[in-house]
């Protein structure tokens, strides 16, 4: 039998081994999270711990983070009739983008009437002119756009829309279940009031999610109601083996290599990254000692490394600029030497990105 090769990870991925031991840890808790005892709180530590990861994945507060069963739930939580704009008027029609999920295109919680599509462009990203066209001068909207497109991978001009629908009194809804794990997430930065995930897209167990909000966005109505769980805004008990999973995959998946840069459009010769934890000056050595030669990303003079102007401009945290490595490829260069590359990188990679 040959082994099989798996290029479905849109669909689902292979569980991170590091969710699977939380996972497993857990499994081991008699505890409800919510009673007050002692095996309770170990039980909601973990819940809470996991709160804290996804928040600080995508830049969020922990108290905006509300885990769910997974991004299909999530979405249909999120888009509902009863929240009120920025401007204090309830949201009583909602656009989506016509390339959405399915969960985002049955509409949640809005009257089928209430949903209008908006346009994408041949290209695959939303028509921004379409978008203004169907919401200046309209009455408000709750507006839900993709971050990136499971089918196309398109990465959508989130913030842009973000601007367009808050100047025309909106909300906007983010559905980022295909984007993290893969992009950098800033929830600040993106300008979204609430964002869907999901675990089962980046190594973490099926059926389980959140929905995160806004610092701005305090309230949603509840899509289960029952119990007080999670602020009375998710009745049930916690998932917890699921949620501690979660956290597990995607702390685990930040700490893959951060490309810098890696929404803009680049030079398709230069790629400059980091793992968390590398040092460029050793990387640079390492690689050298396997026959490959790169630069580091930081100016260097006499053995002091400092951090590049570039990435310190671009706002990147000095822990990762410290460990930031170019590649650049010429003419000369073979497909044989980008493979000979990467598996050198396999093998330094765990050894480089140490703590
Ligand atoms: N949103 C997008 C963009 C997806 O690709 C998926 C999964 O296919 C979902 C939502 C649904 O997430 P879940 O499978 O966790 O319900």
């Amino acid at each position: 039998l040959t082994e099989r090769v798996y290029l479905d990870w849109n669909a689902t991925t292979p569980l991170r081994i590091e969710a699977r031991q939380a996972m497993v840890a857990a499994l081991d808790l008699a505890g409800n999270p919510s009673s007050v005892h002692l095996e309770g709180r170990a039980a909601r530590r973990l819940v809470e711990e996991a709160r804290q990861r996804v928040a600080q994945a995508i830049g969020a507060s922990e108290r905006n983070v509300i885990f769910t069963s997974g991004g299909t739930e999530a979405n249909a939580f999120a888009l509902q009739p009863d929240l009120v704009g920025r401007d204090a008027k309830p949201l009583r029609r909602l656009v989506v983008s016509a390339i959405e999920h399915v969960s985002v295109l049955s509409g949640g919680r809005f009257a089928r009437g209430a949903i209008e599509l908006a346009p994408v462009t041949p290209d695959g990203a939303v028509d921004l002119n379409g978008l203004r066209a169907m919401l200046v001068g309209k009455p408000p909207a709750l507006v839900s756009i993709m971050l990136a497109n499971n089918e196309t991978g398109v990465i959508q001009p989130v913030r842009p829309a973000a601007d367009i629908v808050h100047e025309a009194g909106g909300l906007l809804h983010v559905d980022a279940v295909q984007g993290l794990g893969k992009i950098g997430i800033d929830i600040g930065a993106l300008g979204a009031d609430i964002i869907s995930l999901s675990a089962h897209k980046l190594g973490g167990p099926k059926g389980v999610g959140a929905i995160v909000l806004s610092d701005e966005l305090q309230t949603v109505a509840p899509l289960i109601r029952g119990g007080g769980q999670e602020r009375n805004r998710r009745a049930g008990t916690e998932n917890v083996a699921a949620i501690a999973g979660f956290g597990a995959a995607v702390t685990a998946a930040q700490a893959d290599v951060t490309i810098f840069g890696v929404r803009s459009q680049r030079l398709p010769n230069t790629t400059l990254f980091a793992a968390p934890g590398m040092r460029a000056e050793t990387a640079v050595i390492a690689f050298d000692l396997e026959g490959i030669a790169v630069s580091s990303g930081s100016a260097c003079s006499s053995g002091k490394v400092t951090p590049s102007h570039v990435l310190k401009a671009m706002g990147a945290p000095l822990e990762i600029t410290q460990g930031a490595i170019r590649l650049s490829t010429g003419y000369l260069t073979s497909e044989p030497d980008i493979q000979r590359s990467v598996e050198a990188w396999r093998k330094l990679s765990g050894v480089l990105g140490k703590r």
